[in-house]
């Protein structure tokens, strides 16, 4: 049997495109050949993969170069986050454009795959692994013939929960309860099925279809390690082919190499544990009184901070860059994970998207969670309440005094820490020799041996 040829596509954007990047590379390492195919808009944000990729012995790149459909406007996936509840506008986001227009490259995504078949002196594709929210992949796999497997970027209790909601037509709250129970969370947490976004028709068909595609697929690779999520990998390896593969997530800083030395050398000159360190990810925008209310707390927190505001600071209150400089810095983009394995970070104020959190938890850096959209409350709950490594910004309405609050009972948190290096212990020696990701890792390149052509 000789090695492999994986096709790896991911769902463009950030945050999804990294971690399966992290796929490819270990892939590549362990002997198989692998083609990473990144679709317009993965392409246009992360540029300089291309030169990255195509660096790595056994792994090529290749662009999808589709246009997305101009019909409908400019696409952006930022999500503002303007009104006082703190919560985003996911309205405002392209994501379901994107959804449309990636599902009509079907046929172009097969074409490709053809054409790199006979134009590489590689082996044939036997298999291919699609992001899970591409659950139209499936059929292009079996077009040529190849098995299909998918990534699940979000949690395991999240892929857990979408499962138990999605079978039913109305959660309610016994339901709910018995859930919770299951995956360790406390039996009254109300917000964990996100029941808001299911009740909306379109929202619950896009995750029902990701959700019953993966049924289609022979394996499914969750971005975790089975004793992060004890009880959620459990029960979902009870009715799922499911192998976890993570923590998958070590950040590429490719978006700004000159943001790179500057935030980092920045952190080198200050003390151990001292700083905290601030960012909202790659989608999530605060405007308005969430913006003006998150700067009060931070500046009464007296804490020295690195933030990343993509805004370059843009509405912050009159006068808060001067108050405050002597003892921060803000930033348009830093390197994430660098800077979480910084001596100097003593605490990540996070909107808890699941490759922060990863990158966090693999540091064992304490959290101060305000979850803005999608799966971020659910993280949030499972921070707090399972692991105990971090505290969110509780209430309907942020407020200055509350952030500043939860800022000063995460820092001062020595029990906080002691978890969270742990975890970090754990999460470091399940990627290691014989450790229960790496043995996955063995068990997939079986798989994908057996299914050679
Ligand atoms: N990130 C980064 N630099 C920044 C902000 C974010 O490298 O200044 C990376 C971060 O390390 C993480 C990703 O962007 O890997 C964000 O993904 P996440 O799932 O946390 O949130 P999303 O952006 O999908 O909301």
């Amino acid at each position: 049997m000789g090695a492999p040829h994986v096709a790896l596509f991911p769902f463009p954007d950030h945050g999804h495109v990294t971690p399966m990047l992290q796929l490819a590379l270990h892939l590549a390492s362990r002997g198989a050949y692998v083609t990473f195919i990144n679709a317009e808009l993965g392409h246009q944000q992360l540029p300089s993969f291309t030169e990255y990729l195509n660096q790595t012995a056994n792994l090529k790149y290749a662009h999808l170069s589709v246009g997305i459909s101009a019909l409908e406007g400019p696409l952006t996936l930022d999500v503002v986050v303007s009104d006082s509840s703190g919560l985003g506008n996911v309205e405002s986001s392209s994501l379901p454009v994107l959804h449309r227009s990636l599902e009509s490259q079907s046929s172009a995504l097969e074409k490709l795959l053809t054409d790199l078949n006979g134009a590489q002196n590689w082996p044939s594709f036997s298999c291919l692994i699609s992001d899970a929210f591409m659950p139209w992949t499936a059929s292009v796999a079996q077009k040529l013939q190849v098995s299909w497997m998918v990534f699940w970027t979000p949690s395991a209790t999240r892929f857990y929960l979408s499962t138990k909601a999605l079978g039913h037509k109305e959660m309610n709250t016994e339901l709910q309860k018995l859930a919770n129970i299951t995956i360790g969370l406390s039996p009254e947490s109300t917000d964990v099925f996100d029941l808001s976004r299911l009740r909306n028709p379109h929202r619950r068909q896009l995750l029902m279809a990701r959700v019953e595609g993966t049924k289609m697929a022979d394996v499914i690779l969750l971005n975790t390690f089975d004793a992060l999520e004890e009880e959620a990998v459990k029960e979902l390896a009870k009715d799922f082919p499911i192998r976890s593969l993570g923590p998958l997530c070590f950040g590429t800083g490719l978006k700004a190499s000159k943001a790179n030395e500057e935030s980092l050398s920045w952190l080198d000159r200050q003390a151990p544990h001292s700083i905290l360190y601030i960012s909202f990810g790659s989608k999530a925008m605060l405007q308005g009184r969430p913006l003006e209310q998150l700067a009060f707390g931070i500046e009464s927190s007296n804490m020295p901070f690195l933030w990343v505001l993509r805004s370059g600071g843009e509405g912050l209150p009159e006068g808060f860059v001067e108050r405050t400089e002597a003892r921060s810095k803000i930033m348009k983009w830093v390197p994430q994970k660098q800077v979480l394995e910084h001596r100097a970070i003593g605490a990540f104020f996070t909107h808890c998207g699941w490759n922060s959190v990863l990158e966090a938890v693999v540091e064992g850096v304490p959290m101060i969670c305000w979850p803005t959209f999608g799966d971020q409350p659910t993280n949030k709950l499972v921070i707090e309440q399972k692991w105990r490594i971090g505290r969110g910004i509780q209430g309907g309405e942020v407020d200055a005094e509350n952030i500043r609050q939860v800022i000063q009972d995460v820092v001062g948190n020595a029990e906080f820490r002691q978890r969270g290096s742990l975890l970090s212990r754990s999460a470091k020696s399940a990627l290691g020799q014989g450790g229960t990701s790496d043995q996955n890792f063995k068990f997939l390149m079986q798989e994908l041996a057996v299914r050679e052509h």
